[in-house]
Parts: C-alpha cells; structure tokens; sequence
C-alpha cells in the first residue's frame, strides 16, 4: 500500500463532543466539562442521527402515522459484500463495500459511491435516505440510494483502486441496471472509477452508460457534470442573495473544503464579482483580506503546491477559518464540520451547505439565533445529482447536448427547487431546512400511496 498526496480525509479521526439532537444547553454543558474540541474536528454526532433529527421533525408536522413513519425511515435493501484484495504489500486485505437503495418511489435508485476509512453502514445509510430526499426537493425522477467501500482510497495505487471497484462491481451488479440503480462518485471517486464501473458491467451486460453517471467525457460523460455540485450552489446563492440584501459582486466568502465542489463552487461565484478571503482543505486554512484567486489556487495545486504554501496569504487555524467575517460560508467537506463547539464563532450572513450534513442540529440551532440564512445541503447541492440525471437522459438516447445547454437546465431546476422550498418555509414560517424536509418527504410519500406500495 504506497502512500500518496491525499485528496480528502477527516481533519484528524478525532471527534467534538456535539451529541446533538440534544438541546444546545445541554450540549454546551457536556462541552464545557470535557474541554475545548481541537479545532477542524467533527462532530461526534453522526450523519445518520443529523439526518433522523430533521426527518422526525417533518413527519412530526406532516403528521404522518408510526407505521408510515417506519417504511420511510428504514431502507428498502441493504448490501453488504467483503471484499478481500491484494495490495502492493504483499498481503490481503478485507474491506466492506455496502450499497444501501433508500427508497425507489419516484424512480431507478440514485445516489453516489464514496471510499473513505470511516465508510461505515449507518453513514452510507444516513446519506442513502438524503438522497432519496434531495432527488425528490429537486424534482427529478430518481429513488435515493448511497453506496460506499472502507478503503483508505487516497493511500491507494491507482491499480489498486481499480481492483477494488471491478470488484465491488461484481459483487453488487445484481441489484444495479439502468432502470433499477444508478451509481455516481462521491468523496474520493471520480470519473475514472466510474469508468472502471461502467467497463466491469458491461462485460456482464453488454455496453451500458447508463449504469452510471459522472463518467469520463470520452465514455459520455456530460458536459458540465464536474463542475456540477458548486455551480448549483451558485445558483442557490443567487436565488438567495437578494432575500437577504447581498449584491453578489459584493460579497466576501470563505470555503471550507477546497475538493471538487468547494472549488468549483469558488471559481464561479468568483466570477460574479464575489470574493474569496478564506479557503482550507485536509492539510490547513489560509486567508487573506485581499482576496484568494480561486482559479490561480486551482493552478498552484495542479502544480504540487500545497494549499497552505499559496503566496500572498496568512495561515490560520481551521476554527479561525470559520471566525472570519464574510458574507457567505460554504462548507463543502464532510459531514459534521460545523457543530456546536465552532458554531457560535461563525460571522457570517448565509452559509450554503455544500457538503452533506455539514451542520448538527445543535450548531443549526445556533445559526438560527443568529440570524443566518441556510442554505441546507438537501437542495444547496443537488447541482450534482441533477446534472447526473441529464447525463442518464443523454446516455438513454446516446445523444449529447452541448455545456450550455446542460448549465441552463441545471439553473432552471435549481431556481425551482429553491423557490418550492422558499415560499413553503415562508408560509410555514418554518427554516429552509425543514421545508425542504417537508417538500421531499410529501412528494416521495405520495408516489408511494398513488403506486399503491403503502
Ligand atoms: P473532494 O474529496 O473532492 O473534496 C473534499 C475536500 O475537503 C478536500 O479538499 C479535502 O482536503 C477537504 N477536507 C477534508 N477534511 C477536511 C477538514 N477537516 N477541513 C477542511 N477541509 C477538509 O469531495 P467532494 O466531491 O468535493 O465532496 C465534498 C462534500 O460534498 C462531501 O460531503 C460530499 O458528500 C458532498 N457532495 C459532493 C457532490 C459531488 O458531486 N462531488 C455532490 C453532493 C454532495
């Protein structure tokens, strides 16, 4: 197992003393006597437990009965395989690989495959049923579904990973097709371990592109697709901004999570006018009241250069990071990133939920004391999985639209997705995180009951 440059981990496998749902005193209480969190933690809280919080809440207000209740909470099939493989040191070594389908009202089972030490199955289930969610707030036809494998994946050859995702592929194809469950990359995949799925299926199967979806552009791929993730939560920005007074040329943001959707999600606010005074990643946080050129970071790093080393700014502490005043707060890295030991030093006017369940409970409450509009994760970054459904539609008809037209679309749902959960929170006088609970669960509820499954 050779070591290389790691593209994304946990910020130290320590965890904060967040034990939300609780009530925040409470919480602060249990903080308070076992000591300050080290700064860039997570929470102790897990994703499943974040994301049963605000699904118990929305079922509570929709009033829905116990039995309904459970056949929406629980999963539909969970999968579990081993996966023995040989690594460059000689031995075998067993990792677990799960592909959990949530819920398959609305349409084919969706959702993506992530590789990451802490994989486990309440994580890949928490974040199965947010997709199921989330495809539903956006409006697109697909079922919610989560797939992951425990392997320290950026410690891995490339060989390696690929023998570990034929692998997988293999053992799970089963339960996958392109009319039943559709994969897609998630934290520490990407477009050639979707490659590599598509060619491993195919060999059972026949060519098949739609079995899943971030593909290579040479394997059809859509345009677009990439940058999908962060350019939804551009859209989501722009919807947002004028509801709370910001002019986007003017404003300031920070990133936590400088990966794929951070800086995709940089990159192109950045091009509205917007500033970047504050960027990290796994290995540290810099800012700088100048501004960070987000495309020149892109740059330096493409070049070997660690985040840390960009000229022309300051190192600071991960907890520092989230102190700074800004307009807008994207965290865009794991989950559990902002809890209720760093929430109270947050400054800023709107935070957009890049990452899944970057937020507790206890933390959101927090926020919401201090007046910050949240843009949660279950819409603020539905950009991916709605640019991955335009993919599924091209590969269907083995056509091809243009980067244009792909980014015009996502905009279209996005703005849509945005407003629906809007005026519900406004009629509701409820946050925009329980509205889009509410919006997703109704509708994935009524597909059930008008197909006659409950
Ligand atoms: P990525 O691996 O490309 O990027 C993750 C980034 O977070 C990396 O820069 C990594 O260094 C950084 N990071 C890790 N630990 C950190 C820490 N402790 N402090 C600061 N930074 C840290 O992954 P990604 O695809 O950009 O996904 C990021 C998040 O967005 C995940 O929660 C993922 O589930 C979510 N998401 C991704 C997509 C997508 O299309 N890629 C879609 C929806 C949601």
């Amino acid at each position: 197992m050779a070591t290389r440059a790691k593209q994304g981990q946990s910020g130290g496998n320590g965890t904060t003393t967040d034990k939300s749902p609780t009530a925040v005193d409470e919480t602060k209480a249990r903080a308070a006597a076992e000591g300050e969190p080290k700064p860039g933690q997570r929470a102790e809280v897990s994703n499943l437990e974040i994301v049963r919080h605000y699904f118990d809440l929305a079922v509570e207000r929709l009033e829905l009965p116990d039995d309904i209740r459970t056949v929406f909470w629980t999963p539909y099939r969970e999968v579990t395989v081993q996966i023995p493989v040989k690594l460059s040191d000689g031995k075998v070594h067993t990792f677990s690989g799960y592909r959990i389908q949530h819920n398959g009202a609305r349409g084919p089972y969706k959702g993506g495959i992530r590789y990451h030490p802490e994989v486990d199955i309440d994580e890949v289930r928490a974040l199965a049923s947010l997709m199921t969610w989330k495809t539903a707030v956006a409006n697109i036809p697909f079922g919610g579904a989560k797939g992951g494998i425990n392997c320290p994946a950026d410690q891995l050859e490339r060989d390696e990973v690929q023998r570990i995702t034929r692998s997988f592929m293999d053992k799970i194809e089963k339960v996958l097709g392109p009319t039943r469950d559709i994969p897609a990359p998630d934290v520490n995949t990407n477009a050639q371990v979707m490659a590599w799925l598509m060619d491993e299926y195919g060999k059972l199967h026949g060519h098949t592109p739609a079995i899943c979806t971030g593909k290579p552009i040479a394997l059809e791929g859509s345009y677009g697709r990439e940058q999908a993730t962060g350019r939804g939560c551009v859209y989501m920005f722009r919807e947002a901004a004028p509801q709370i007074g910001l002019t986007p040329a003017e404003c300031t943001f920070v990133v936590q999570g400088f990966g794929n959707v951070g800086s995709w999600a940089a990159r192109i606010l950045q091009q509205l006018g917007a500033k970047m005074i504050g960027v990290s990643d796994a290995t540290g946080a810099i800012r700088s009241d100048r501004g960070i050129d987000a495309d020149e970071l892109v740059k330096h790093q493409l070049q070997g250069g660690g985040l840390t080393e960009f000229p022309g700014t300051e190192v600071i502490s991960p907890d520092d990071l989230l102190a700074i005043e800004c307009d807008v707060l994207i965290p865009a890295a794991l989950g559990g990133m902002i809890h209720e030991s760093n929430a109270d030093r947050i400054n800023t006017r709107m935070v957009i939920e890049g990452a899944n369940s970057p937020t507790t409970p206890a933390a959101d409450e927090i926020l919401e004391e201090k007046g910050v509009h949240v843009v949660p994760d279950v819409m603020a970054n539905a950009g991916g999985v709605v640019c991955s459904y335009f993919e599924w539609v091209q590969n269907l008809q083995h056509f091809r639209w243009s980067e244009r037209e792909v980014n015009d679309k996502l905009g279209g749902v996005m703005r849509r997705a945005y407003r629906d959960v809007s005026a519900r929170a406004k009629e509701e006088r409820i946050s925009l995180r329980e509205a889009a609970y509410l919006v997703g669960i109704e509708r994935v509820v009524e597909a059930s009951r008008t197909r006659g499954y409950v």
